[in-house]
């Protein structure tokens, strides 16, 4: 096992000359002024952990503080007598830079922006290794960590412990590197923080190389060569220069920002920032998600569009965009990725302070949810629609076959002509309208003749057929504003609107005319069937002894008993003939 000595130039002799007796009150006052910074150093701690500046901040002092304790302790160790306290300073100063290794790589951490899921447990992990080493500086077992040449610890001897702290500083090293190699080389660091990384790596190789010349020149070829004081504490001098140029020039410490990257981050929309060349300058986290675009790289938005779906006059827009207009423009797109995700995709210039075009904002709104919910009403709509239409036809079948119904119920099935309840919703209110405008009307009643005959002598079809031809024949004979019913059996009656007595039996004559001449070809029968028919009238036109009647139920079965009677005159007087009624 090596022993190395290292041996300081004593140009702090002179001043440190003190009697052994005064020595130990000196250390005893050393002592306790330590205690006193002790508590101090928990106050500091403890404010550190509490105030809310950035956990940036935290480290960065933290960091910096233990920088600060080395070259101190490397002072201390010089000026001091005491081979104690001499042994405390080392202790201290390599306990500094046993957590100055996890305090680098945990700077470097944030620096890089890799602090995502470091949690406490995680922290503590990453420290172990510093903690080992500063517990072995500290116990220093069996000196082997250090033990003093020469009495003191001026002269001192290095022990295996030593190379122990070196190799978990070294890890450490290489660890920090790792992080700042890999954010250099992605593409997704900023161009901001790629600069910070490399003064930073340039600290790192600063210090990594005045500790290894230390380490070299003074540790390893100390019997050789003489010894160059303070290698370490210059390196860490010219390393935290760098650092205070990273954090003073780029704003490390902003916490505007650190803020805006963080909004920038976090914000629900896709951000997209381009130079006036169109280069990429800032993509977020949100729209990587979606879409693979890199840094510094030139942005098409041509191509772009070509490689999603358009909803919207793509032309337009691209006229828009390519015009570099100073106004706002927006275009729906859609992304497939999994499902379809709808954004819509919002340009908007960047201006200086004479408004010209130096860059522009390319905003990515995701709609998806919005347009889902458009859809789905869309589709129920659509839905009800349809519902509405077979409805819509359910109902008019239904009136067509509620107008067959009511038809059928006022017409007769054998005859086709109105039956005798349609007579009787008719008749009350014709009569009455007529009463009330003086109107004429006339009805007339007529019987097959000797019908029960035809039955007898050809059977109930023919008999039938009989009816629907004579109710054919009358119907032809008639105007069309007349309106022949099926009273019952072979009687049948006629409603005559405006007309008078003479007119209707005029009328009248004309039907029986026609029913007479009228030859009814019957099956299995050579000769053609004929019958005649007798006809009552009853007309009202004499309105001067007409008026409203009261009872219009009675006056209604007058007029029937009366058309009946004239009816019952006709068979009587000989049949196929016309007999006029009067009310009396
Ligand atoms: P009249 O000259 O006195 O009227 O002699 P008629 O034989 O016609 O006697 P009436 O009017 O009393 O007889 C009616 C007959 O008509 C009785 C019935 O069998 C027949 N009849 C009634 N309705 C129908 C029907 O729908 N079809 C057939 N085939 N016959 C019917
Ligand atoms: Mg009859
Ligand atoms: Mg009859």
């Amino acid at each position: 096992m090596l022993y190395n000595k290292i041996c300081f130039p004593k140009i702090f002799n002179n001043i440190a000359v003190v009697e052994a007796k005064r020595r130990k009150i000196v250390s005893l006052s050393v002592g306790y002024d330590l205690y006193l910074f002790l508590l101090l150093f928990i106050l500091f701690v403890y404010v550190f952990a509490t105030v809310t500046i950035t956990n940036l901040r935290k480290v960065y002092f933290l960091f910096h503080f233990f920088m600060m304790l080395w070259p101190l302790c490397q002072f201390a160790v010089e000026v001091t007598r005491d081979s104690q306290l001499q042994l405390f300073y080392v202790n201290l100063s390599f306990l500094s830079l046993s957590l100055l290794g996890g305090g680098w790589l945990l700077l470097t951490m944030f620096l890089t922006g890799n602090t995502d899921g470091l949690g406490k447990k995680r922290l503590f992990l990453m420290f172990i290794p510093a903690l080992t080493a500063a517990t072995g500086v500290i116990i220093n077992p069996f000196n082997l960590f250090v033990y003093p040449l020469q009495g003191d610890y001026i002269n001192r001897a290095y022990g295996p412990w030593f190379w122990v702290v070196i190799a978990i500083l070294l890890g450490y090293f290489f660890a920090s590197l790792y992080f700042l190699i890999r954010a250099l080389n992605s593409s997704k660091t900023l161009l901001t923080i790629k600069k910070q990384v490399k003064l930073t790596l340039w600290g790192i190789f600063v210090l990594t190389t005045f500790a290894l010349s230390d380490l070299l020149l003074n540790v390893v070829l100390s019997k050789w060569l003489p010894i160059i004081p303070g290698l370490t504490s210059l390196g860490i001098f010219i390393s935290a220069l760098f650092f205070v140029i990273v954090i003073k020039r780029y704003n490390v410490f902003d916490l505007v920002s650190i803020a805006h990257e963080d909004v920038i981050n976090t914000i629900p929309y896709g951000i997209l920032v381009l130079d006036e060349n169109e280069s990429i300058i800032e993509v977020n986290k949100a729209l990587r998600f979606f879409v693979d675009l890199k840094l510094g790289e030139h942005f098409d938005m041509e191509k772009f569009l070509g490689s999603v779906r358009v909803d919207g006059n793509s032309r337009g827009f691209l006229n828009h965009y390519n015009h570099k207009e100073n106004t706002s423009a927006q275009i729906e797109i859609i992304i497939e990725r999994d499902i379809a995700h709808h954004f819509i995709l919002q340009v908007s210039p960047i201006v200086d302070s004479y408004l010209m075009q130096i860059g522009r904002t390319i905003t990515f709104q995701d709609i998806s949810q919005e347009r889902y919910l458009v859809n789905e009403v869309n589709q129920q709509n659509k839905i009800l629609q349809e519902r509405n239409q077979s409805l819509d036809s359910i109902r008019n079948e239904l009136s067509v076959a509620n107008q067959k119904l009511k038809e059928m119920a006022l017409t007769d099935s054998l005859t086709n002509c109105y039956n005798r309840r349609y007579l009787t919703q008719l008749l009350p209110h014709e009569v009455i309208t007529n009463i009330q405008y003086r109107t004429p009307f006339s009805l007339i009643l007529f019987d097959i003749d000797f019908f029960k005959a035809i039955n007898d002598r050809y059977g109930h079809v023919v008999g039938d057929q009989v009816l629907y031809s004579t109710a054919q024949t009358v119907k032809h004979a008639i105007r069309s504003t007349d309106i022949l019913t099926r009273y019952g059996g072979e009687e049948f009656m006629i409603y005559l609107p405006h007309t008078k007595r003479q007119l209707a039996t005029q009328l009248a004559e004309r039907v029986r005319f026609s029913v007479e001449s009228n030859r009814i070809l019957v099956e299995h029968e050579v000769e053609p069937v004929s019958i005649t028919i007798s006809m009552g009238i009853i007309s009202i036109e004499d309105f001067d002894h007409e008026q409203e009647p009261d009872d219009l139920e009675g006056y209604l079965n007058q007029l029937f008993a009366a058309v009946d009677k004239a009816l019952y005159q006709a068979k009587q007087n000989g049949r196929n003939r016309v007999e006029c009624a009067d009310l009396t």
